[in-house]
């Protein structure tokens, strides 16, 4: 370590690094990773060590599904408790969803008001998404050029009336914009049609939700979307995949060279149908949480390749509007902080490895936002870190949670994995769940 500018050594005998886990030293300057070193190199004069012993180095988790809410239904989540949720569950950078908060991202000055909000509240690096409504086709470059990551789209009611969706006509007229620019579109799938037509009971039996959202509604969006790609090469994203009839299709467009990626959540993946109770809306999002025999395809999936990525879709809101009523309760999980324990339980009970999940979860999701820094512990990355005892175990105690809204559908369960601490730039941004000073960037597209 000749290197006079090292700053700080973080080491433990266990750092996931690309090429596999092993015990190695990381050197750090100006915030960046400069080198990855063997586990005894020699500490350079004037740099501070930090020795985490065996527990595991793994690069800051990439969370590209994060809805913040933040101006406009803070009571719901914001800036200041998101990141600070993101930061005591591993996670370094969060991109934010462009509806729910007040103005929606779909025009530049949008983007700076919710900018100017987020710069003093940010634990975590935050960047954003711009979305693509009926009525925004000539600010959508616009909002390229001023660094959105994307441009994220419905195809059904988006559940607040300021983010209409867009009909195949529509749909087809941002995608070849956004095509033209090489920009990105993600796709909340499901098909109105499908929907329209499913069977609506109202009440707090789950089974009745989930046969008004079906698999066929998925299916079908997500069949009209490959065809939207492939006629006119753009390049799309499958937001929060739920069903798993779906997989086929998507597995044939990515083999035929169709540029499709796909994410799914840590509820799709942990949370299964037959556990929700009646009543207990916590566990409402849309699509739904399936069987457990849909949930076996998904984790194959993820297997296989299929899917990408998996993301939060923390999607929070107050308790009021968590109704016993499926039909009318708000749609959305809280889950920000336990992502990684919840998929960390999840995955070693089915025999994935830890460094599985890094790339599920920080690796994939820095890829699909092309956020080169992010995603890896490398030399030339920013020194993003999080530090995790996988055998350690803990009961989820919502008084323990960070977000706003202390509701969660992971009440109660024992999770494996405990996140001790949480580094940004190499900086300490969480110490065993507590978040320190909001030290997080604003981030801009960067290709
Ligand atoms: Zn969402």
């Amino acid at each position: 370590m000749a290197d006079a500018a090292v700053e700080l050594v973080v080491r433990s005998t266990r750092v996931i690094t690309p090429e596999g886990t092993r015990a190695a030293s990381v050197a750090v300057a100006g915030g960046k990773i400069t080198a990855v070193l063997a586990y005894e190199a020699e500490v350079p004069a004037g740099a501070r060590l930090e020795d985490f012993g065996d527990d595991v180095l793994l690069p800051g988790l990439v969370d590209t599904h994060v809805h913040v809410n933040d101006p406009g239904r803070t009571e719901w989540e914001g800036f200041w408790t998101a990141t600070r949720a993101a930061a005591a569950g591993g996670i370094t950078t969060i991109l934010d969803m462009p509806l729910n908060s007040l103005p929606p991202t779909t025009t530049v000055d949008h983007l700076r008001v919710k900018q100017e909000v987020a710069r003093t509240k940010a634990h975590v690096d935050v960047g954003f998404w711009g979305g693509a409504l009926p009525s925004n086709v000539k600010d959508l470059r616009p909002l390229h050029d001023a660094g959105v990551f994307g441009f994220k789209c419905f195809l059904s009611p988006s559940g607040v009336e300021e983010f209409p969706e867009l009909d195949q006509e529509q749909l087809a007229t941002s995608l070849a914009e956004i095509t033209g620019f090489g920009g990105l579109l993600i796709v909340h799938a499901e098909d109105p049609h499908h929907l329209e037509s499913a069977p609506q009971h109202p009440g707090p039996k789950y089974a009745d939700f989930l046969a008004s959202r079906p698999k066929d509604a998925e299916n079908t969006a997500i069949q009209n979307l490959i065809g939207q790609a492939r006629r006119l090469d753009a390049r799309v994203h499958v937001l929060h995949l739920s069903s798993s009839d779906a997989l086929p299709l998507i597995a044939a467009a990515k083999a035929e060279g169709v540029r499709i990626t796909v994410e799914s959540c840590p509820h799709f993946l942990t949370l299964t149908a037959e556990e929700v109770p009646d009543g207990a809306t916590e566990f409402k999002c849309c699509p739904p949480i399936r069987e457990a025999a849909n949930q076996d395809l998904l984790w194959d999936a993820l297997a296989d390749g299929t899917i990408d990525c998996i993301v939060s879709d923390h999607s929070p809101s107050t308790a009021d509007l968590k109704t016993g009523d499926f039909a009318t309760a708000w749609g959305g999980i809280s889950s920000l902080q336990l992502g990684l324990p919840a998929i960390w339980t999840e995955a070693r009970r089915r025999g994935h490895s830890l460094e599985d999940v890094v790339r599920w979860m920080s690796a994939a999701p820095a890829a699909l936002a092309g956020l080169a820094r992010k995603g890896a512990i490398e030399a030339g990355r920013d020194a993003d870190f999080a530090v995790l005892a996988p055998e350690e175990t803990f009961t989820v105690d919502p008084a323990e949670l960070q977000h706003r809204n202390r509701i969660t559908a992971y009440a109660g369960k024992t999770l494996h994995g405990v996140v001790k601490s949480t580094w940004l730039r190499g900086t300490q941004i969480a110490d065993h769940g507590t978040p320190t000073e909001p030290t997080g960037l604003l981030l801009e597209r960067q290709n």
